[in-house]
C-alpha cells in the first residue's frame, strides 16, 4: 500500500480481463480514483458484488480493500467511466487474427472510437488515451487517428503504456515492476503518465519514457525473447534425452552465468498461454510487412509446436504405442500454475490427442475447471489426483501447481493399473518413481526411461 501523499488522478480503465482489472486494482491502491468499464454485464455484475471473475492470488483482497476506500468501482457504463478521467487506459484483448496470424486490433479500435465520443460528451478538459494493450508498432499512431476523426476538437493526447505482469504473480509485478515503459509524443502526457507512476517512482522502479514506437516494439521483443529461451532450453532437452545429458544440470550451469540468468530455462512441454503464442507470431507477422523477417521468432514458432507434438509421442510410448482403451489422468492444464487461464496452453494441443486417440481422460486441476469445462470435451473432470489415478494406465503431469509438488508417489503407484507416469514439469525424478513402485517413468530432458 502506498502512502495517502501526493496528488492523485482519476482514471479509467477500459477492459477488466487479467491485466486491465489488475491494473485498475493496483491504480486504486496507489491512492488514485479509478473506474473500471467492461462491456460484459456478467463481469460487472459479478465485480459490483465484490466477486472477482479471475483467479489471480490476492486479487480479491486487494479490490476489497480499495472499494471500501471508495477508490474503486466497476461499470459497464463508459460515459459514467470517463467522466473527468485525466488518463484512459484500453486494456481490451489484441488476439490472434484468424488466418494470418496478425495482432486481430477490432476491440481497441472500437473501444477508441467510443472513448472519443464519451470524451466529447463529458466534456473533458484534456485526457491521456493510454493503450496497456499489446499492439503492434503504429498501432498508438492509429488509435490517435481513430479519435481524431471521431472527435476533431478534442484536447488529448495518446500514450503506450505496455504491460509486463505474469499471471499467477499479477500484483507483485504490477507493485513491483522490473521496469515501467512510457511512450508517449510530448512533455504533457509525459507528465501524466508521470503522476499515475509516481508512487513507483518514488521507489526507485525503473521508468522509461520512450516515443511511442518504441514503447510498443519492446513489448513484442520482450516477449519474443523470453518466449526464445524457453523453446531453446526445451531444443536442448531434446538433444539431452538422446546424449545422456541431464537438462537440469545443463539449466542450472547455464543460468549461473550472469550474462544467460537462470530464469526461462525450465524444460517442458513448450510455452503457451495468452501472451508468448499470440505475441510471436504478431511480431513475425509485422516482421513480414516490412520485409525484415523475424527469422529467430518464425523458427521458434516452429519449434514450439514441434515440442508440443514430440511430447505427444512421449506419451504413446509411455502408453506402449496406443492411447487407445486406456484410462489416463492428467494432472494440471491450466498454462501455468496459480492461473485459472487456458487460453493456449499445451494441454489443449495435448488432451484433445489422448482422447482422439481413444483414452479415456481423468482431469485434475484447482482452478482450470470452469474455462477448461469447454475448451476440452469428453474428459472427466476430478479434484483429487489420488481419486483420479485409480486403476489409470497413465499419469501425466502437466502443470506444476504446488499441489502436485509433494504427491504421495507410493499411494498413486499402487492405485493405478499400470503405475506409469509422464512428469512433463521434471518436478520429479526416475529415482523417485522407481522407488515408489512406478514401473516407467518419462519426463523432458532427461534420459531416465525405465
Ligand atoms: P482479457 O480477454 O482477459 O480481457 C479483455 C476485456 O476487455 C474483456 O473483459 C472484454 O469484455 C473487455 N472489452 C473488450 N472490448 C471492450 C470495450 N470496447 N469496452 C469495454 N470492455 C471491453 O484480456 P487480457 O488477458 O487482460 O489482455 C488484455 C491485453 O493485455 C492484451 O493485449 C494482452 O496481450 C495484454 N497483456 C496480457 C497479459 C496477460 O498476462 N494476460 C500480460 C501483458 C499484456
Amino acid at each position: 500500500t502506498f502512502s495517502a501523499e501526493g496528488f492523485f488522478m482519476k482514471i479509467a480503465m477500459i477492459g477488466t480481463g487479467y491485466v486491465g482489472l489488475v491494473s485498475g486494482v493496483c491504480f486504486s491502491d496507489f491512492g488514485h480514483n479509478v473506474v473500471c468499464v467492461d462491456q460484459d454485464p456478467r463481469k460487472i455484475e459479478m465485480l459490483n458484488a465484490g466477486e472477482v471473475p479471475i483467479y489471480e492470488p490476492g486479487l480479491d483482497a486487494l479490490m476489497a480493500k480499495n472499494v471500501e476506500a471508495g477508490r474503486l468501482s466497476f461499470t459497464t457504463d463508459l460515459n459514467e467511466g470517463i467522466k473527468d478521467a485525466e488518463a484512459v487506459f484500453i486494456a481490451v484483448g489484441t488476439p490472434t487474427r484468424r488466418g494470418d496470424g496478425h495482432a486481430d486490433l477490432t476491440f481497441v479500435y472500437a473501444a477508441a472510437q467510443d472513448i472519443a465520443t464519451a470524451l466529447v460528451a463529458a466534456g473533458n478538459p484534456y485526457t491521456v488515451i493510454v493503450t496497456k494493450s499489446t499492439v503492434p508498432v503504429g498501432t498508438n499512431r492509429q488509435v490517435k487517428q481513430v479519435v481524431r476523426k471521431a472527435a476533431p476538437d478534442l484536447q488529448f493526447d495518446v500514450a503506450s503504456n505496455p504491460e509486463f505482469l505474469r499471471e499467477g504473480a499479477a500484483i507483485e509485478d504490477f507493485m513491483k515492476p522490473d521496469r515501467v515503459v512510457v511512450g508517449v509524443q510530448n512533455d504533457r502526457a509525459a507528465e501524466v503518465m508521470q503522476e499515475i507512476y509516481r508512487p513507483l517512482f518514488l521507489r526507485d522502479f525503473p521508468i522509461i519514457t520512450t516515443d511511442l514506437e518504441s514503447a510498443e516494439m519492446i513489448k513484442y521483443a520482450a516477449n519474443a525473447f523470453l518466449a526464445t529461451k524457453i523453446t531453446f532450453i526445451n531444443e536442448i532437452a531434446a538433444l539431452c534425452e538422446k546424449t545422456g545429458a541431464d537438462i537440469k544440470n545443463v539449466s542450472k550451469g547455464m543460468g549461473l552465468d550472469n550474462r544467460i540468468g537462470n530464469k526461462f530455462l525450465h524444460a517442458g512441454p513448450g510455452y503457451g498461454g495468452s501472451c508468448f503464442p499470440k505475441d510471436t507470431s504478431a511480431l513475425a507477422r509485422i516482421g513480414q510487412e516490412h520485409a525484415v523477417p523475424m527469422q529467430i521468432t518464425e523458427a521458434v514458432i516452429r519449434v514450439n509446436d514441434g515440442v508440443k507434438a514430440r511430447m505427444i509421442e512421449k506419451l504413446r510410448d509411455l502408453c506402449e504405442g496406443s492411447f487407445n482403451g486406456k484410462t489416463i489422468a492428467v494432472l494440471g492444464v491450466t498454462f501455468k500454475p496459480n492461473t485459472d487461464d487456458m487460453r493456449d496452453a499445451p494441454s489443449l494441443t495435448i488432451v484433445p490427442a489422448l482422447v482422439g486417440g481413444g483414452a479415456k481422460v481423468r482431469v485434475v486441476d484447482p482452478q482450470g475447471a470452469r474455462e477448461g469445462e469447454h475448451l476440452l470435451p469428453g474428459v472427466q473432470w476430478h479434484d483429487d489426483p489420488y481419486k483420479a489415478a485409480q486403476k489409470a494406465d497413465a499419469l501425466i503431469i502437466l502443470t506444476e501447481w504446488n499441489e502436485f509438488r509433494a504427491l504421495d508417489l507410493k499411494k498413486l503407484a499402487r492405485k493405478m493399473a499400470s503405475p506409469r507416469m509422464a512428469d512433463l514439469r521434471n518436478i520429479y525424478s526416475a529415482k523417485d518413481a522407481k522407488r515408489s513402485g512406478f514401473e516407467a517413468y518419462v519426463s523432458v530432458g532427461r534420459e531416465d526411461m525405465f
